[in-house]
């Protein structure tokens, strides 16, 4: 049955007003949600899915770096293997391997991870309701002064003072608002399947980037010793996704050796969005978190930790502006943003540039440009560098490694440099 804007829903726990209205359950939701209730607020989080943190879209690695310096509590629960370092594997000939600090992780079970967030969020007060499904919103002056759910069924009208879009890559919010934070061609299309290894996997988490891939990359996220998400993020991937990876995993020596694709435990798809560092973006009462606002480290695509904390920043922000009435205090969400994330979305920006720049120069091979793109993403060469290490590409792949590695010894950078040897 549907009601009118008038007439609000009272067979379930559903009231109408509400201070704060979360519009997803992700990590960016449920951190605003938590922040909002402790700072007071009542607050509803919810979420379109009937359980949150199913289905999975995710890769599901987190950098350790990025853990402690956000100071993040992860449920033990939540955590599926722990790597010490990653090894880059270029255009099919070069291999770094590095345990720099942001290259070592943690992979989620995010399925886990989201519920746990969302019942943090709940035990700080929060009503939170899953199967809940923003639908459409009623505007004065700029401002959302209702939201329209469709809540089991059932249409449900709440009146929130703020509205925090997390609601992911295509958000609602943004469309119904009439906005576009960022472009489509910022977004790489992703496709991954969890599989079970023949043999126990090698450790760490191994990152292909060559001409087989296109401008993106190829990953290997352990999740237990013969257990790992096999994926692909592409900007401008054309054609199926179950296509692009079945071939690609057919074609790639490390992945074909290690797995069959007839031991499918998942297969998970979804788009990221890569535009980089967007501060902390609000219209009218509205404020947008996570990758509703293109808060992810560029390239890399790492989203779960930076959700979560401009989340953290969303909530606290809201709570302050309802606690002292005044919405001017929403303002303040840009600098809350800065402040928790401090230079790592920026760098992120940075480095994305930096690829594209690379990817871009028709001067070299594509197989050259996904070494240059690689070295740059492992942090080997600093993009004001790319410049002096262009001549050195076309040279073999012994002397390629032998300069870098030099260049990573000035640096003390714990990391190693290789060349593959075909068998
Ligand atoms: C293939 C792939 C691999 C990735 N791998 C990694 C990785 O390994 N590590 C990493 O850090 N990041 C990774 N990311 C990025 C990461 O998944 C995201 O950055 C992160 O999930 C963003 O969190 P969020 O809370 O902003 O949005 P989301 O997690 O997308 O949550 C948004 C929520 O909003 C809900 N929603 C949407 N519309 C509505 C509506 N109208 N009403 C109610 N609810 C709604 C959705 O159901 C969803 O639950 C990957 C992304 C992709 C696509």
């Amino acid at each position: 049955m549907a009601l009118t804007p008038h007439q609000v829903y009272t067979g379930g726990k559903l009231e109408r007003d509400y201070e704060v209205l979360v519009v997803g359950a992700g990590p960016a939701g449920s951190a605003a949600a938590l922040a909002a209730a402790e700072g007071g607020c009542k607050t509803l989080l919810i979420d379109r899915k009937n359980e949150i943190g199913t289905p999975v879209q995710c890769g599901e690695v987190v950098g350790e770096s990025l853990v402690r310096h956000l100071g993040i509590k992860i449920p033990p629960q939540a955590i599926a293997a722990v790597q010490d370092h990653t090894r880059f594997l270029l255009d099919r000939r070069l291999m770094v391997v590095s345990h720099e600090p942001y290259w070592r992780s943690l992979t989620l079970e995010r399925k886990i991870f989201d519920k746990l967030m969302a019942a943090r969020a709940a035990e700080a007060g929060a009503s939170v309701q899953a199967g809940t499904r923003l639908m459409d919103v009623s505007l004065r002056d700029d401002k959302v002064v209702s939201a329209t759910l469709m809540h089991h069924g059932k249409e449900v009208v709440v009146r929130p003072k703020v509205v925090i879009a997390a609601d992911g890559a295509h958000s609602t919010v943004a469309r119904l608002l009439g906005l576009k934070l960022y472009p489509e061609d910022a977004m790489a299309k992703g496709i991954e399947y969890e599989l079970v290894a023949r043999k126990r996997l090698p450790s760490g988490m191994h990152i292909f980037l060559e001409p087989e891939v296109g401008l993106g990359y190829g990953w290997i996220i352990p999740k237990g010793p013969r257990r790992a998400n096999v994926g692909l993020g592409v900007i401008g991937m054309e054609g199926s996704r179950r296509d692009a990876i079945i071939d690609w995993a057919a074609g790639n020596p490390v992945i074909s050796e290690l797995f069959d694709l007839d031991q499918v435990l998942e297969v998970k798809r979804g788009d990221a969005p890569l535009p980089g560092f967007l501060g902390g973006p609000c219209q009218g009462n509205v404020l947008f978190a996570g990758d509703a606002a293109g808060q992810t480290l560029a390239f890399v695509g790492e989203g779960i930790l930076p959700s979560y904390a401009c989340g953290t920043g969303a909530g606290a922000v809201a709570a302050s502006a309802i606690r002292t009435r005044s919405m001017k205090k929403l303002d303040c969400y840009d600098r809350a943003v800065k402040d928790l994330m401090g230079s790592e979305l920026e760098k992120g920006a940075a480095l994305k540039d930096a690829i594209l720049g690379a990817w871009a120069d028709d001067s070299i091979t594509e197989g050259q440009r996904t070494v240059l793109c690689g070295l740059i993403m492992s942090e080997c060469v600093f993009p004001e560098h790319v410049v002096d290490l262009l001549p050195l590409l076309s040279r073999s792949t012994t002397q390629i490694a032998k300069r870098v590695r030099l260049d990573m010894e000035k640096r003390r950078m714990r990391a190693r440099i290789s060349v593959i040897r075909r068998r």
